[in-house]
């Protein structure tokens, strides 16, 4: 049986970060499916991460979109393809090129990408399509031009396990990239040295060696200081510089504008000298050192200034192209990388080409068309300003939701209600942007897709289908070409399959290369058997079909001069600082079970457990000088909007910056969103927007009373109300969150809208002096409402009342403790879940530390917690820690 299972997995990529691991899928009946590391994927060895571990939770129908719609009807592809295409022409027309626009998508397969760029840059004319990405690794992409003339990812994850030394630059691994982090763990335990350069104290930088714990936007600070002690030291290879860099002297001339003591750059930064001098010293004496930067070195307005500063380093020491050396921007989507490669973003062309004359002639010539674009299009924030003031007239998003994700989202939302013309492709029914669509496409999912993308590590892997198309679901590279040919651009856009658009992107990346290292050409002749059957591949990739694992092995770089460029950078504050209004740096990020706006993490009920609803990281003075209390409800204002969070105090946040996690979105929590919180300034020359920084303040919500409900079904908060209202799925049901502040009127507001309709079998408990209300509602002897409010005291825990919805019909011992809320004779456990994939919570492995469980190995043998995805590791060590300070303090 488990042989035949092996034999009917599908091997696949998981969809969402840019580690790319390989799934092993096995769809069963009813569109189940059971996934499981593909152990001989080489980016993961057979690993998955809480996420992947729960991808088949995330395959259903449910909120699909499955027909195209047109306004508020359901129509035929035919319709809503020629409707899309004509409202496109018509604005060209009268309009010229630049008044459309695409905004796509590392969702997308390189296979999408490659048809959205060839339709807007090649036969629209634009340079207007431009991708999420933007919102990520922009900023190294243009760093990596800058220095090694094209965008190109020196290493490879082997590097990882060779390096001695791990620098983590505003990465936290272990939640973003936690198998790749699993495989670094690994290495520490075989003496690896790790140190994360962060503000905030993360899982990665609390089982780190060393924790710089910088204060805001000092990153080029810090990096320029260690380059100018590396100089001091003589700890730079003149050697390689001589053969292999420029600009090596211009950088030391500019390091002299400053004061590189590391007293004065210890002091700039708000770190301790001794931590400062101790990297320093470990940087210089480890040849083999890998700097890891990710979203919190690119999503600044300095990024690509904080990329230079990490390449200059290792330029300088010639830790570049060698086994366990060099340094790496770790993309955060599946396939960032296919859009780079593919001039999916606005300010590149396809296969690595600029806006030369020479290089557009050559597209010109390869796709025939008379022209391409001259110029670049407008990047993510200027895309949605031209929007806004009417400039583009017809705007199609595809896979991606801008409406959460983009900075000052508030204003994102106003530019999407005013456009003349909206198209949004996705495999989503609702999400707040289909809000603002005119035109809905069905798009596929992931499990459906068919096509390749490509990792941080340059490593092409196919995206398999486990299962059929459901409903008129349609690859988003055909709905495109559909839609080209609908335009009157058919000749360009005849493809079948996805292997001939495949084939055809390989033999433009080969077409008149003769310096570029983006080049795919072996694989221009694939078989459909062969693209079907294509093992994951590094590129450049070679004529025996593999590719090399790292790039400038030589030394050579491409640039005209085949030298890397050192560039001299400056430190700069942050392009806000915070002021007496909102004197608290705003920083924002991922949590370590959700992935972007919860359109796929949102359909797994186990993914909600870790963190379910927004919560706004405090430094306690920080919290105690504006009464805000742990735990309590907590508004988060900046002068762009505000949210309401739960306060998280903690010294793992610096004084003077607060943490609010970015995934939610008003499907989920309409007061709890943080990118309307962001103000939109950006990198002036890669365009990423400054995510990590945003002058706020915090006050106390101050409520006048709470409540939850549960019920089969998602309810929307009642409408005309001001309140906190957050929803959280379960595997049976759908817990709401909510709080307001005010009156017995505003409760009975609330109680008439969410028991309206209900059935007549209820229990009730109301207390009229407090306000206090339990009802519980029964249809046919099964579980359909619950709902608690109270305006003193504790509400009791959801999690038993939440699962007796799963049950066939109530017991009477069930039905007596129903309105008390606790399950009879069994002891709760409240506290915080700490293994999503095994269900175990902090206080069951407290128990276990106490009863001798030593390390995060005896803690998994003793509950489970751990062993399986191992994304709770780095916080389990972090209990264990703080139970043997305990134990050490009160032996003390
Ligand atoms: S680390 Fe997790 S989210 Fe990233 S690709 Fe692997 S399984 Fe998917």
């Amino acid at each position: 049986m488990a042989d035949d299972a092996a034999l009917a997995a599908t091997r696949t990529t998981c969809p969402y970060c840019g580690v790319g691991c390989g799934v092993s899928g096995l769809a069963g009946a009813e569109r189940t499916l059971s996934v499981q590391g593909d152990a001989g994927h080489p980016a993961n060895l057979g690993r998955l991460c809480s996420k992947g571990s729960a991808l088949g939770a995330t395959v259903g129908l449910e909120g699909r979109l499955l027909a195209p719609v047109i306004g508020e009807r359901q129509a035929s592809w035919a319709e809503a393809t020629a409707l899309v295409a004509r409202r496109f022409s018509e604005t060209l027309r009268r309009h010229g090129p630049d008044s459309v626009a695409f905004y796509v998508s590392g969702q997308l397969l390189t296979e999408d990408y490659y048809a959205a760029n060839k339709l807007m840059k090649g036969f629209i004319g634009s340079g207007n399509i431009d991708t999420n990405s933007r919102l990520c690794m922009a900023s190294a992409v243009a760093a990596h031009k800058q220095a090694f003339g094209a965008d190109l990812v020196p290493g490879c994850y082997e590097d990882l396990e060779l390096a001695d030394l791990v620098v983590f630059s505003g990465h936290n691994a272990a939640w973003t990239h936690p198998v790749l982090f699993r495989r670094m763990e690994a290495a520490r335990a075989r003496g690896q040295r790790h140190v994360v350069i962060d503000p905030r104290r993360t899982d990665t930088a609390e089982v780190a060696d060393l924790h710089l714990p910088l204060a805001p936007q000092t990153d080029v600070r810090l990096w320029n200081g260690l380059l100018a002690d590396l100089i001091r030291r003589g700890a730079v290879d003149r050697g390689y510089i001589a053969a292999h860099v420029a600009g090596f002297a211009e950088v030391e001339a500019a390091l002299a504008a400053d004061d590189q003591s590391p007293t004065a750059v210890a002091v700039d930064c708000g770190v301790a000298l001794v931590d400062l001098e101790r990297f320093f010293r470990w940087f210089a004496e480890t040849p083999r050192t890998v700097s890891l930067f990710s979203m919190g070195a690119n999503q600044s307005a300095q990024g690509v200034a904080k990329g230079l500063a990490i390449l200059n380093a290792h330029l300088a020491t010639g830790r570049i192209g060698k086994p366990g050396a060099c340094p790496f921007s770790i993309t955060g989507q599946p396939n960032a990388m296919g859009g780079r490669e593919t001039g999916g973003m606005a300010n590149t062309l396809a296969a690595h080409m600029d806006f030369d004359s020479e290089a557009r002639a050559r597209l010109a010539r390869f796709w025939g068309v008379r022209r391409v674009a001259e110029r670049p299009g407008l990047k993510a924030v200027e895309m949605f300003e031209a929007v806004a003031d009417g400039r583009i007239k017809a705007l199609w998003i595809m896979a991606t939701n801008p409406a959460v994700s983009l900075p000052d989202a508030g204003r994102v939302r106003e530019a999407l209600s005013g456009c003349p013309f909206v198209v949004v492709s996705d495999c989503m029914d609702r999400t707040d942007t289909m809000d603002f669509a005119h035109v809905k496409l069905p798009a596929l999912a992931w499990g459906e897709k068919d096509g390749t993308v490509t990792n941080s590590e340059r490593r092409i892997s196919r995206q398999r289908p486990l299962f059929a198309p459901p409903g008129e679901a349609r690859a988003d590279w055909r709905i495109i070409a559909d839609v080209a040919a609908a335009m009157g651009h058919g000749e360009g856009f005849g493809w079948r399959s996805p292997a001939q658009v495949f084939r055809e992107w390989a033999r433009l990346t080969a077409y008149e290369n003769h310096d570029r290292v983006l080049n795919l050409g072996p694989l221009a002749g694939l078989t459909p058997a062969g693209y079907d059957a294509l093992a994951p591949v590094q590129w450049p990739v070679k004529a025996d079909g593999g590719g090399p694992p790292r790039l400038f092995t030589d030394g050579r770089f491409q640039t005209p001069d085949g030298r890397a460029r050192m560039v001299p950078v400056r430190p700069r504050g942050p392009a806000r600082p915070t002021d007496a209004a909102f004197p608290l740096a705003l920083n924002t990020g991922r949590v370590r079970d959700h992935w972007h706006t919860l359109t796929r993490t949102g359909l797994a009920p186990d993914l909600w457990r870790h963190t379910p609803e927004p919560y706004v990281e405090i430094h306690p003075a920080d919290a105690e000088a504006q009464g805000v209390a742990e735990g309590a409800l907590t508004r988060v204002q900046t002068a762009q909007g505000e949210a309401v969070a739960v306060a998280r105090l903690t010294d793992r946040q610096r004084r003077g910056a607060i943490f609010l996690p970015m995934h939610w979105t008003a499907a989920y929590a309409p007061s709890g969103r943080a990118n309307p919180l962001v103000a939109a300034s950006v990198d002036p020359t890669s365009g990423q927007p400054e995510f990590k920084h945003t002058p706020a303040r915090v006050r106390a919500y101050r409520e006048t009373w709470r409540g939850f409900f549960l019920a089969r079904e998602g309810w929307a908060a009642p409408a005309g109300l001001d309140l906190v209202w957050r929803r959280i799925p379960h595997p049976a049901c759908q817990l709401h969150e909510f709080a307001g502040r005010g009156d017995a009127g505003e409760r009975d507001a609330v109680r008439a809208a969410l028991t309206r309709g209900a059935s007549a079998e209820a229990l009730r408990y109301e207390d009229a002096a407090t306000g206090g209300l339990r009802e519980a509602f029964l249809d046919a002897g099964r579980l359909d409402r619950v709902l608690f409010t109270a305006t003193t005291g504790a509400l009791p825990p959801r999690d038993w009342l939440a699962e007796l919805f799963g049950a066939p019909a109530l017991s009477q011992a069930d039905r007596i403790a129903l309105l008390i809320g606790r399950a009879p004779g069994r002891a709760v456990d409240d506290s915080p879940l700490i293994c999503a994939c095994r269900g175990v919570r902090a206080a069951k492995i407290e128990a276990a530390i106490r009863q001798g469980a030593a390390s995060v190995e005896g803690v998994g043998e003793a509950t489970g917690a751990g062993a399986a995805c191992g994304s709770c590791r780095p916080e389990i060590a972090r209990l264990l820690a703080a139970l043997r300070l305990t134990e050490v303090r009160d032996a003390a």
